[in-house]
């Protein structure tokens, strides 16, 4: 009965693909690939404790007083700055905007530019969250293959010339969710020639562009844009701490005018008091010297992931190679539904757990394939899980 009175948008009969990401973890000898969690040991608490600190005797009331809906001036001239030198964008703090989290940037963007049917390009497959947040308002998906340097061009201009009204592309450039590929330099100059010629927004979401384990990172798609068409949103979960819910993003011209006045009627503006923490922070310690621990920390578990992919599953299984980030994609002979094997035989037999293929393509369409994830697990769980896991698989494929 209830259902009747609830809006269309969050019809609690279509599942949620973000709510079953996280495991009822009571059993023991559970092992989940599924939520991509960062290394929570590494979280730099009493650095950030201390930065707090600082923030209130530096602050003291003002911190608690409404500010403005861009957020704490400072913080976004520290991540204009680090955009600046990292990914090459020239930008101001007047351009930056700080969110709650990456994902109320990727919200605000859906809020601020979709009607109902307005045609949107995602990478097949895309982000589950950003899907999610599209999904609210019920635009048209096109799916567009990702090869191993990120989106087919090719097809993404057969895409634009079919549907001339295309009005935004989403994309994870860097080390992407959830495959683990990163976008050439050279496509993502080529994706914004493509922008101004069709006329569409790119809405570059890089929370991972950091992490490449042995690279430093790549120009931005941003770097490129030359006519204010690209959105840029980036976040510290990754790199900092998910707690912080801190997001930002990066816009020019009327698309930042509009998307501060959807902000506006969302939450009014961010949380001061943790972004002046941030802004702290940065000031006494060297993220990057954190970051290059995380990288350490996050290549030993990805090699751990790739050994044991090779050492326990099937040669029909397929699997990439990424070189950064959370994640890593597997895709499985044809045959093979990626849901029901989970439910059926790889909860309760092998006890482990992965995110289905299905839930990140808007038409849930494709079941052979799912999203491993490394970076909360030590390399022998890893390699335990994976063991686990990688007989299922041959047990299904031999069936
Ligand atoms: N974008 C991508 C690609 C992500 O993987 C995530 C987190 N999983 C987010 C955005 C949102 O993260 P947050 O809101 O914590 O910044």
């Amino acid at each position: 009965m209830m259902k009747d009175l609830l809006a269309q948008r969050v019809n609690p009969d279509v599942p949620s693909a973000l709510s079953g990401l996280f495991p009822k973890d009571d059993d023991p000898r559970a092992i989940s690939f599924a939520a991509g969690s960062p290394n929570e040991d590494l979280f730099p608490v009493q650095a950030m404790h201390t930065a707090f600190d600082t923030a209130m005797i530096n602050h003291g009331a003002h911190l608690f007083q409404y500010q403005t809906s861009q957020g704490n001036a400072d913080l976004r001239d520290q991540l204009a700055r680090r955009i600046g030198k990292w990914g090459q964008v020239q930008t101001t703090r007047d351009h930056v905007v700080l969110t709650v989290g990456g994902q109320q940037a990727l919200e605000l963007v859906a809020k601020t530019l979709l009607n109902p049917g307005d045609e949107v390009v995602v990478e097949a497959p895309s982000y589950v969250g950003a899907l999610a947040a599209f999904d609210l308002y019920a635009p048209t998906y096109y799916g567009v293959p990702l090869q191993n340097d990120g989106i087919d061009l090719n097809a993404l201009e057969d895409t634009l010339k079919q549907h001339p009204n295309i009005k935004l592309l989403y994309t994870v450039p860097d080390y992407h969710n959830p495959t683990g590929i990163t976008m050439s330099v050279a496509k993502r100059q080529q994706l914004v020639a493509l922008a101004n010629k069709y006329d569409f927004v790119i809405l570059e979401d890089s929370p991972y562009r950091d992490l490449g384990y042995e690279h430093l990172p790549l120009p931005a798609v941003k770097a490129f844009d030359t006519e204010g068409r690209v959105i840029f949103v980036s976040s510290m979960s990754k790199i900092l701490m998910p707690g912080l819910r801190t997001g930002w993003m990066v816009a020019d011209g009327g698309l930042l005018t509009a998307i501060l006045r959807a902000r506006q009627a969302s939450d009014l503006e961010a949380n001061n008091i943790v972004h002046a923490a941030i802004d702290a922070y940065l000031t006494a310690n060297d993220l990057d010297a954190h970051v290059d621990i995380l990288k350490a920390d996050y290549q030993r578990k990805c090699a751990a992931m790739i050994q044991s992919l090779e050492d326990y599953f099937p040669d029909e299984a397929t699997f990439t190679r990424p070189d950064g980030g959370f994640f890593d994609w597997v895709t499985l002979p044809e045959e093979l539904d990626a849901d029901a094997l989970l439910s059926d035989t790889i909860i309760p037999q092998a006890h482990v757990s992965y995110v289905p293929s299905t839930n990140f393509y808007p038409d849930r369409n494709v079941r052979n394939g799912f999203r491993l994830s490394f970076t909360g697990l030590a390399p022998e769980t890893i390699d335990e899980g994976m063991h686990r896991l990688g007989d299922q698989i041959k047990a299904a494929l031999h069936a």
